[in-house]
């Protein structure tokens, strides 16, 4: 498996019994389990909203680096702001290497918390080859999306994230990454 860098900025994925629990990067990581070849920055532990250009900026400067040094990178953060958030590394970290923004509409604690899922679909496809050259990419609910057109569509359904015309660009299909067209 491909080496895959982690960035964790906070978000409901983290937000274990509410905002002032916030979890640290690497308890995020642990909710999934199993073995990984993972890189982790515990970037910034904040909800969506309050990340800021300078934070972003930040962000975008150490994906180029990484992305150098040959790892696909996944971000985690909050969906609220999510779409910008890849919108924005979209036009910052041009790359063969997959990007990939993720998150969590469920908290770890409910039931049928939807963040290790998306966690291991957005680690699958930022580890996979056939998922480079696509530009920065958004998994959730096992859909893999363009970062142009990715959109929060719902407040609350674990299926909110859509490319509205377009439709996702592929699915992780049990694990595996099945891109329809490019
Ligand atoms: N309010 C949260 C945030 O954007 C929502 C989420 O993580 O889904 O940080």
């Amino acid at each position: 498996m491909a080496r895959v860098t982690v960035f964790t900025l906070g978000g409901t994925i983290s937000a274990r019994g509410g905002d002032a629990a916030r979890m640290s990067g690497r308890e995020v990581l642990a909710e999934l389990g199993g073995d990984h070849d993972i890189v982790l920055h515990d970037f910034r532990r904040v909800p969506s909203s309050t990340l800021t250009h300078a934070d972003l900026a930040a962000l975008a400067a150490e994906i180029r680096t990484t992305v150098a040094a040959g790892s696909g990178a996944v971000v985690v953060q909050g969906t609220d702001t999510l779409e910008e958030t890849a919108f924005l590394l979209d036009l910052l970290c041009t790359t063969e290497r997959p990007v990939v923004v993720t998150g969590a509409m469920r908290r770890p604690d409910l039931p049928g918390a939807d963040g290790p899922a998306n966690l291991a679909a957005a680690l699958a496809v930022a580890a996979d080859p056939a998922c480079r050259d696509l530009g920065v990419l958004v998994v959730m609910a096992d859909e893999i999306h363009a970062a142009r057109h990715a959109r929060k569509t719902h407040t609350t359904s674990v299926a909110t994230f859509a490319s509205p015309g377009t439709g996702p660009l592929g699915h992780v299909v049990e694990g595996a990454p099945r891109i329809l067209f490019r």
